[in-house]
């Protein structure tokens, strides 16, 4: 049988890409910010509603840079998720600052809104929140919070790319969001990613950080790394954002024909895409829950012995990886332990086969009902 992978790079025809690289062979400009990077950002902007866009090299350094941008005191508490992926963490230990990890919501998975507060203290500096799955956190509970006690508030939205929430684009909450343009994501330039802002002097100071401070032959104004997105990542993600929202499209077929599939099994907890009833969706993944929690990795199994790959994302949690266990304080995760103990991420992309998903819905049948 064909190996069915966990999801499956977009990609424009190679004509369409093809065509539009072959100019670089007459101007030989591949990086530093040239005539396709600007024409992405702003193409960017306008796709996702909002004031501001600084394209990055990847997701990664979007947040890395994000969060120097704002200028928060090292040493600083962050108050965060531990249901992420490892790149949320590292960020913030990266910056200097320490991760305090808040538990999450069952029903949504994103940070539990009301377990914020009692985790600030006086070295407490900002929220980092993941609109995980492209679950929205509650936005307007986090600013409320971020307001009363002064502090910043970054999203990682890695996960959240031309969703809207109550109408607005996602991409406008918070003091700034990130967007990573990898491309198992669901939009792509290859490797990339982006900063989104409303306050218009954060662009300089992203500007800067991501080209070595440089802002003339002989001027350098500050201390810099390298992030920047070259031409054919950018041409890459010009060709691809023709086609997302057909994308987005497919995947809701396929993720409503999951739906139709597994509702009839007991014992599985399915994404609710209409859950808050107010999000536009982009059905990048498509997670189910087991509420037998020694199914998942049964399930996992035997999808993987039917060449079938799913993904334990996000297990184990960030709080636990080698790297950060009992570093910093230990607070109760219970509703992120459970569910890191039995998510998993089935294979969804726009061209999967109904025959496929159909494969998959057989395993799980067979696990769960011990055939
Ligand atoms: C993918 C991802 C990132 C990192 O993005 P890269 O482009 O791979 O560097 C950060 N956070 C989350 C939640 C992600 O899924």
């Amino acid at each position: 049988m064909d190996k069915i992978l966990v999801t499956r790079a977009s990609m424009p025809s190679y004509e369409e890409y093809i065509d539009k690289i072959k100019v670089l062979w007459d101007s030989h400009w591949l990086t530093n910010m040239g005539q396709f990077h600007k024409e992405l950002e702003e193409k960017i902007r306008d796709f996702l509603q909002v004031d501001n866009v600084s394209l990055m090299v990847n997701g990664h350094l979007s947040l890395e840079l994000a969060l120097q941008a704002l200028d928060l005191p090292k040493g600083g508490e962050v108050i965060t998720t531990p249901f992420t992926f490892i790149s949320t963490t590292h960020a913030i230990v990266r910056n200097g600052l320490k991760p305090i990890f808040c538990d999450i919501k069952m029903d949504d998975y994103t940070i539990d809104e009301n377990k914020i507060e009692e985790l600030i203290t006086e070295n407490t500096v900002a929220i980092l929140p993941v609109h995980v799955y492209g679950n929205i956190c509650n936005v307007e509970a986090i600013e409320k919070i971020a307001y009363k006690y002064n502090l910043k508030v970054i999203y990682d939205a890695a996960h959240s790319f031309g969703e809207k929430y109550k109408g607005k684009g996602v991409a406008g909450f918070g003091d700034a969001s990130i967007f990573s343009f990898h491309a198992t994501k669901v939009f792509n330039t290859i490797e990339g990613g982006a900063v989104t802002f409303n306050d218009p002097n954060l662009y300089e100071k992203l500007y800067n950080l991501k080209n070595f401070g440089i802002r003339g032959e002989e001027l350098v104004v500050g201390v810099g790394a390298n992030a920047k997105m070259n031409e054919f990542a950018a041409i890459m993600g010009l060709c691809n954002l023709e086609h997302v929202n057909d994308n987005f499209k497919a995947r809701q077929i396929k993720a409503e024909y999951y739906i139709n599939k597994l509702s009839e099994l007991k014992n599985i907890v399915l994404p609710n895409f209409t859950a808050p009833g107010d999000t536009e969706y982009n059905y990048a993944y498509f997670p189910i829950r087991f509420t037998q929690v020694e199914k998942r990795d049964q399930v996992f199994d035997a999808l993987r012995s039917e060449n079938i790959f799913s993904r334990k994302y996000f297990y184990p949690l960030t709080s636990d990886a080698a790297c950060f266990k009992n570093k910093y304080r230990n607070l109760p995760l219970d509703n992120a332990r459970l569910v890191a103990d039995s998510i998993l991420v089935l294979p969804l992309y726009p061209e999967i086969n109904d025959s496929d998903i159909d494969r998959i819905v057989d395993v799980i049948k067979k696990v769960l009902d011990n055939i």
